[in-house]
């Protein structure tokens, strides 16, 4: 595949008059390369190398391909306009896998009046034809972009219009109620009103209500391609290299009873029940004592690392030395988990405070593997059933939701009005039903040439 290239031009609906052509499989060793055309000039191109073919008839048929002096067998699918992907006339020629076979088809199509494919154009096209919307067409780019196998679910769920299928109904409520408003705005002389206000107040909480439902909780596709990640935290010396050698069973981190002697970030990937996980542990919350920083330095030090870590983290586990019952860490967020560790030398630590454990005998580890199983992947599985949003879905909707937020229904209608206008517009943007081109950019811009 042709790599990305963020510079290449934005199709837009007026460059769709040219016919397309790109190679649609990957270059480089296959058994065979797709060669694809899609536009206008399809049948004609067409005709130029396999002069047999006369309609484009969304069949496949077996001929002989001829260009640049060489004739080669191919399957040739044709689909004729607007059934097709693109819902232009299209083909696609199996030739053998060959890149220079390829190049040189195309360089025979292009010779003819075709034109080399920008990336995503053939998908551009088929979102400027109507065909899909945009959030599917992100899919298609995540599908290939995938690497694991919950993003591939994700993108194939873009893929099929499941947020489009989610947000329209809602875009529909706030549409409705906008024409009542202004409705009642073009007679508002004759003191007419078509939607009460406490009507109005149930429509716009209940759109915002969804919409609050349809992000919070939902697994963001950024994070679908790592393990869900737990991060340790706790005073030095609590355990925490200790017991991410355990969880991990090897000898990852150097344990050491001096406190602060790991250094930095140790992490390893640990299998639990429900799956792998990545545990952290940030260690050099505390510098040693040669270290010439002040108490309160190390202190600043400290809580910085550990905000920057838990934030980046899933899930946070709180690591209590049962021997020290120091007042618990400030934490930057709250722990999903509180564990005491060193029972084995101090067992009457409350068990309210946290599952009670042993990293150095292994007492209770289970329990706590369980626990951590529970968090990372009962909720990955209802996860997945959820839908994934990236960063450009999230904005739009939080957009949407702040605006019906000022959408106050006791307010004056034309401020309401102009508020519900702003929310359809940001959802509409997630679908690329009002898309300025910019969006449209960074979209197609990120597919490879062929798709
Ligand atoms: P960290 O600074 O939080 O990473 O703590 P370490 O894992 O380096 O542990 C500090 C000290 O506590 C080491 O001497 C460990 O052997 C000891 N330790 C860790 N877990 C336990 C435990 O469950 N029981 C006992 N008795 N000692 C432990």
């Amino acid at each position: 595949m042709t790599a990305d290239s963020p510079n290449s031009k934005v199709p837009t609906a007026n460059s769709s008059h040219d016919t397309i052509v790109a190679l649609s499989s990957a270059a480089g060793e296959s058994a065979r390369h797709i060669v694809r055309l899609s536009g206008m000039r399809t049948a004609e191109l067409l005709k130029t190398v396999a002069p047999t073919l006369a309609v484009l008839s969304s069949a496949a048929t077996r001929v002989s391909v001829n260009f640049a002096g060489l004739s080669v067998k191919a399957w040739v699918y044709t689909f004729k306009a607007p059934n097709s992907y693109t819902a232009e006339d299209t083909a696609e020629m199996h030739i053998p896998g060959n890149d220079l076979l390829a190049r040189l088809l195309i360089d025979h199509l292009i010779a003819n009046g075709a034109r080399q494919a920008e990336p995503g154009e053939f998908t551009a096209r088929a979102y400027l034809n109507g065909r899909i919307d945009l959030t599917a067409a992100e899919g298609v780019q995540m599908t290939i972009a995938a690497q694991h196998a919950a993003e591939l679910r994700a993108a194939r769920q873009l893929m099929a219009g499941e947020l489009a299928h989610r947000l329209t109904p809602l875009i529909g409520v706030i549409a409705d109620a906008l024409a009542l408003l202004e409705a009642g705005i073009d007679f508002s002389e004759e003191d007419i009103s078509f939607i009460d206000p406490a009507d109005l107040r149930l429509r716009i909480d209940g759109v915002k209500r969804q919409l609050t439902a349809l992000v919070d909780g939902a697994p963001r596709f950024e994070q679908l391609s790592r393990h869900p990640r737990f991060v340790l935290v706790g005073r030095p010396n609590a355990g925490k290299s200790t017991l991410l050698n355990a969880l991990a069973g090897l000898e990852r981190a150097i344990v050491s009873p001096v406190a602060g002697t790991t250094r930095d970030a140790l992490s390893a990937v640990v299998l639990l029940d429900g799956g792998l996980v990545e545990v952290i542990d940030v260690a050099g919350f505390e510098a040693d004592d040669d270290n010439a920083s002040s108490p309160r330095e190390v202190a600043a030090q400290m809580q910085a690392r550990a905000r920057r870590a838990s934030e980046e983290a899933d899930f946070v586990i709180h690591l209590i030395d049962a021997t020290h019952p120091a007042p618990a860490m400030p934490l930057a967020r709250e722990a999903d988990l509180s564990v005491i560790n060193k029972i084995d030398l101090h067992p009457a630590a409350p068990a309210s405070r946290g599952i009670g454990i042993s990293a150095q005998a292994g007492t209770n580890l289970h329990l706590l593997r369980s626990a951590m199983s529970d968090l990372a992947f009962a909720r990955g599985t209802a996860a997945v059933a959820r839908l994934a949003l990236n960063a450009r879905h999230r904005q739009a909707i939080a957009t949407a939701v702040s605006a019906l937020d000022a959408a106050n229904a006791d307010g004056p209608i034309e401020v309401i009005a102009f508020e519900l206008r702003h929310a359809l517009d940001a959802l509409g943007d997630v679908l690329g039903q009002i898309s300025p081109d910019d969006v449209l950019g960074r979209i197609f811009s990120s597919f490879c040439i062929g798709k």
